[in-house]
């Protein structure tokens, strides 16, 4: 066979198994390179200094564009540049605990549109392919390695509905808990859906390791419909049936998301339902104190306290209660807000490359 100058993506393992063969390179100068970038988060130079024909070989790198430090708490932000030119963020939290977490993205925008989601009314919605999903990941590791700090936990719950880009999220969750990849233990990595039971269920399925959150937010049909239009389309019966297959499928809690809203989604009315909702089933709830967005002024975060008499009550009656402590408030790390202004303005101001390292 004539040689080639493939250059392979390191994403692309057929690809790079072509290069290998093609240069009679032994099958473990390939497992070097991967376990060097994708375990131990060595920068692209350092990585393509062990492969014998660098030339042949790129790492799909996703550009960043801004790096972003709360000095709250220690959360940072990461705004990327996209292939199609768009911006999309991922969130290191390094919560007092030590485990150093990422939430990613897997959507610059989404089509799901939730009242209460700066992302939602981008207007836009794209799916990101797998080196952009895993680009987020492998960016963050090797800020964390740089502070000697080990990535722990990853989850998809940045910008973007997962279950609308279903095939590259699925693939990107493969390679996360890959061994010949990032090698995450599975239960470290967590999928968030406002609730497309179809996805859910095939992804139960075939991740029956992976964690997987539901945004609830109420189990008032007609508050949650409100909150998020998507919910029409999957009825709350349908929702419960579907936590109930994925407690078979998983044998693990399924995580409730359900945001604190002032007199919509945490009186006593909320409370019962919510207690009648989860009876029976294996659930987590996550308690999510609102950060407000200039597009919903009418939705307002419940108080700390109503926030902690909530959790007592649900934790009262058996079931297992968290509130979700909220990082990187100052750099708006909680839901796409700063992405949708920076795409805003550079929809009407020329491009100008304001990258920081
Ligand atoms: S909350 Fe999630 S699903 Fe809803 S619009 Fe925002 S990114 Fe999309």
């Amino acid at each position: 066979m004539a040689p080639t100058t493939e250059r392979a993506s390191i994403f692309d393992p057929d690809a790079l198994e072509r290069v290998r063969r093609e240069l009679r390179l032994h099958p473990q100068q390939l497992r070097v390179v991967r376990n060097a970038y994708f375990k131990t988060f060595a920068s692209e130079q350092e990585t393509l200094a062990l492969f014998p024909a660098p030339e042949r070989v790129h790492l799909d790198p996703l550009p960043l564009h801004q790096r972003l430090d709360s000095t709250l708490d220690g959360a940072s932000k990461l705004l990327f540049r996209t292939s199609s030119g768009l911006l999309t963020e991922a969130v290191v939290l390094r919560p007092r605990s030590g485990r150093s977490s990422l939430c990613v993205s897997s959507q610059v925008g989404c089509a799901a549109a939730c009242r209460f989601c700066a992302t939602g009314t981008m207007g836009i919605a794209r799916g990101l392919s797998v080196p952009e999903v895993l680009g987020q990941v492998v960016a963050a590791g090797q800020l964390l390695a740089r502070e000697q700090r080990r990535l722990r936990n990853v989850v998809f719950m940045g910008m973007g509905e997962p279950f609308h880009n279903e095939a590259n999220v699925s693939e990107a969750v493969a390679r996360l808990i890959d061994p010949s990849y990032f090698n995450l233990s599975p239960g470290k990595v967590m999928v968030s859906s406002v609730g497309v039971t179809d996805g859910m269920l095939r992804f139960g399925e075939r991740f029956p390791r992976v964690g997987l959150a539901l945004s609830l937010h109420s189990v008032r049909p007609d508050v949650r419909e409100q909150l998020i239009p998507l919910a029409k389309r999957y009825p709350l019966d349908e929702l419960r049936k579907t936590v109930r297959e994925l407690n078979v499928m998983q044998g693990r809690p399924v995580m409730l998301e359900y945001l604190m809203l002032a007199g919509l989604t945490d009186t006593d009315e909320d409370l019962r339902a919510l207690l009648a909702w989860t009876d029976g089933l294996d659930v987590h709830v996550n308690l999510i104190p609102y950060n407000p967005i200039d597009a919903a002024p009418e939705l307002v975060g419940s108080s700390p306290e109503v926030c902690r008499v909530f959790a007592a009550a649900l934790k009262e009656h058996g079931r297992k209660t968290t509130v979700r402590r909220s990082l990187g408030r100052d750099i708006e790390a909680a839901c796409g807000q700063l992405v949708k202004a920076h795409t805003l303005s550079e929809r009407r101001a020329p491009r100008s490359d304001t990258s920081s390292a």
